[in-house]
């Protein structure tokens, strides 16, 4: 391991270098796309050059985006044949990325390569591919709680970066990567920190099992109002990973066409439609309570680690001001016999 300094004119030579082998993806400020006419949208895209790369806000979007594209064509298919695509860009990837989303890569890991016995191969080789800089991480932002869900610190990079205002500072951990940084760097001795403290409260529910009756407590009603069915919170999220599967056929032939998959979500409309015209959690409460105990209980019990990493994202998204993290206290709060009607 070792650690150098930067001037922000050395880090764009390494910036340049490392951007003619591999495919540079990370935050990315697009203005006058955010959610008002005059906000600008954070979001994680392909990187040019260093002053792409948004340091200072969080992100609206995760980058699972990189892993788990929102529509991807899984095959083509004639009357007797099928072929898989290639992947468009084959480059190997580096993502700047701050340690909750590491954490949530991982989760996401848990799901496309390790539930079962068949990998998701669509998803392993985007994976493989990828090398994480770290962007280091001391300050809670608005509506984060990654200390409370254990996922404020990672090792899993193969740099670690800390931009302040005059340089920037690199720890690298993968070797491979030592000589585009040492070449430039003056040796340092810096070593990332974490994040200590979260800018909200959270308080996990403290029960092994749930009890059955907790399923239909008034907790959820209020979200049959609230909620608009948006999906928001399911798109923003770094560790939701629901999809629909999509046949198109061609419209010059009934016997040609292509399979896709498309993001989905638990709050979506439709989600849960089945053959027959069946459909089953059609309140959005229902929806928000399977969503919160697949986040903080069924995965756990699965992988032994909460799916959730506390990006806050989807409390920063919702346009009906739904807090998750709210949520998560309320259902503490019943769960140990507390408050029944806070707001
Ligand atoms: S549920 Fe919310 S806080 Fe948790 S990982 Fe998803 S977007 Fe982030
Ligand atoms: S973002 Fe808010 S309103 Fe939209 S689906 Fe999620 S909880 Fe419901």
């Amino acid at each position: 391991m070792q650690s150098f300094d930067f001037n922000y004119q050395q880090f764009a030579e390494v910036f340049a270098r490392l951007g003619k082998k591999f495919r540079l993806f990370g935050p990315k400020r697009v203005p006058g796309r955010g959610r008002f006419s005059d906000t600008d949208l954070i979001t994680y895209a392909d990187l040019q050059n260093p002053e792409d790369l948004e340091t200072a806000e969080k992100s609206y979007l995760s980058p699972k985006s990189i892993v788990f594209p929102p529509d991807e064509t899984t095959f083509y298919f004639t009357a007797d044949q099928f072929t898989e695509p290639e992947l468009s860009d084959n480059r190997e990837t580096i993502v700047f990325l701050r340690p909750c989303d590491i954490n949530g890569i991982e989760r996401l890991d848990r799901i496309f390569l390790e539930n079962g016995k068949v990998k998701d191969p669509y998803y392993q080789r985007r994976r493989e591919k990828l090398h994480f800089f770290m962007i280091e991480c001391r300050e809670s932002f608005e509506n984060c709680f990654c200390v409370a869900m254990n996922a404020n610190r990672t090792d899993n990079f193969a740099t670690a970066i800390r931009f302040a205002p005059e340089k920037v500072s690199v720890m690298i951990q993968n070797e491979s990567f030592l000589e585009a940084f040492a070449e430039v760097g003056k040796k340092s001795d810096f070593v990332p920190e974490f994040v200590k403290k979260d800018s909200k409260a959270v308080n996990l529910p403290d029960v092994e099992d749930m009890p059955a009756d907790i399923f239909s407590d008034s907790l959820w009603d209020e979200y049959d109002s609230r909620c608009i069915a948006c999906g928001r919170c399911n798109t923003s999220c770094v560790t939701c990973s629901c999809f629909s599967t999509v046949d198109i056929f061609y419209p010059d032939s009934r016997n040609c066409g292509e399979r896709r998959r498309v993001w989905d979500g638990c709050h979506l409309d439709g989600f849960t439609d089945m053959a027959g015209g069946h459909s089953f959690r059609k309140d959005k409460g229902d929806r928000m309570r399977f969503k919160t105990f697949h986040k903080i209980y069924d995965f756990r019990k699965r992988f032994s680690e909460d799916m959730c990493v506390g990006c806050g994202r989807c409390d920063d998204v919702c346009p009906e001001y739904i807090s998750f993290s709210s949520c998560i206290n309320k259902l503490s709060d019943r769960l140990s016999g507390g408050k029944k009607d806070e707001e």
